[in-house]
C-alpha cells in the first residue's frame, strides 16, 4: 500500500506541487461542499488498486476479510481524530437488479466490527437497515470526465440517496472504498447536512492518483464566496461542531491530523 505524500490537501489528500499551497481539487474550493474532509488509508496504487478491482468488480467478496482489518486498524491508529463520530456508516450502494451483487462498502465496515482491538468498540452501522441508503441504481462514476461525474452525482445521485433515520445533531463518518475527487461523498454528505447531521466526514481504504490538468482545468474562483463563519484551515477534532438552522455547505476545512 503506497502511503499518502506527506505534503497534501488535508481535505482531501491530494499531494502538494512544489510550492503550492492550495488544492487542486475543484470541491475543495467550492462554495457548496458538505463534507469537511476524506482521510484516505493509502494510495490507488499497485496491489492495492488490483485488489479492490477484483473485490468490486470480479465478485472475490473475501477481501472483504482483508479491508475490513485494515480500517479497524487505521481507526484504532487515529482514535483521536475519529472518536468523534456518533457512527459510522458506508457509502450507499444498490444491490439488486441493476445494481451490485453485494454491498460491497458496508460488508467491509462489519469485517471491520469483527477486527478491531480488544476493548476498542466503534459506533459501526451494521444491522438494520443503514442509516443512508440509495433507493435506485445510478449510473457509475468511473470512465466520465470531471464534469459528467458532476452532473451524474447532482442528477441522479442526489435523487437516489435518502436518510432512513433521525441524524439531527450527529457527526457522520461514512466509509467507501475509492475516494476520487470527492463528488459521491459530497452528494452523500448534502442529504444527512440537510437531514440534519452536524457533521460529515469520509474515510476510504485508497485516493486516486491527482490526475493533473484534468482535474486542474475545472478549478472555479473562489473570490465570490461568502463564508457563514471563519473556520480554521487544520481543525482540531471537534471544534468547527455546530448545530445550525440552516445547514450550510463547509469551506475551507481540513482534518489537524495526518
Ligand atoms: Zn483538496
Amino acid at each position: 500500500m503506497e502511503p499518502l505524500a506527506p505534503r497534501r490537501c488535508l481535505v482531501c489528500d491530494r499531494p502538494y506541487a512544489a510550492g503550492e499551497t492550495t488544492c487542486g481539487n475543484p470541491l475543495c474550493n467550492r462554495s457548496d461542499r458538505w463534507f469537511q474532509w476524506n482521510f484516505a488509508i493509502s494510495m490507488r496504487t499497485g496491489t492495492l488498486k488490483d485488489v479492490i478491482n477484483r473485490y468490486k468488480y470480479e465478485g472475490q467478496w473475501t477481501w472483504a476479510y482483508i479491508f475490513g482489518r485494515v480500517v479497524a486498524g487505521f481507526l484504532d491508529e487515529q482514535a483521536d481524530l475519529f472518536r468523534e463520530f456518533d457512527v459510522i456508516t458506508a457509502s450507499p450502494t444498490y444491490v439488486g437488479t441493476d445494481g451490485r451483487g453485494y454491498d460491497h462498502t458496508r460488508m467491509v465496515l462489519a469485517r471491520a466490527a469483527a477486527e478491531v482491538s480488544p476493548g476498542s468498540v466503534w459506533p459501526f452501522d451494521i444491522t438494520g437497515e443503514p442509516l443512508i441508503v440509495k433507493t435506485v441504481p445510478t449510473p457509475r462514476m468511473v470512465g466520465h470526465t470531471y464534469r459528467e461525474r458532476r452532473d451524474i452525482a447532482e442528477g441522479p445521485l442526489r435523487a437516489a440517496l435518502r436518510v432512513t433515520r433521525d441524524v439531527r445533531g450527529m457527526r457522520v463518518l461514512v466509509y467507501d472504498d475509492v475516494f476520487t475527487d470527492g463528488l459521491t461523498l459530497n452528494e452523500v454528505a448534502r442529504t444527512l447536512r440537510r437531514a440534519g447531521a452536524t457533521e460529515v466526514c469520509g474515510i476510504t481504504l485508497c485516493r486516486q492518483p491527482y490526475r493533473g490538468q484534468a482535474l486542474a482545468s475545472c478549478v472555479e474562483t473562489t473570490t465570490s464566496l461568502t463564508l457563514r463563519w471563519p473556520i480554521p484551515h487544520h481543525r482540531t477534532p471537534a471544534a468547527t461542531n455546530r448545530l445550525t438552522q440552516d445547514p450550510v455547505p463547509i469551506l475551507f476545512t481540513g482534518r489537524s491530523s495526518t
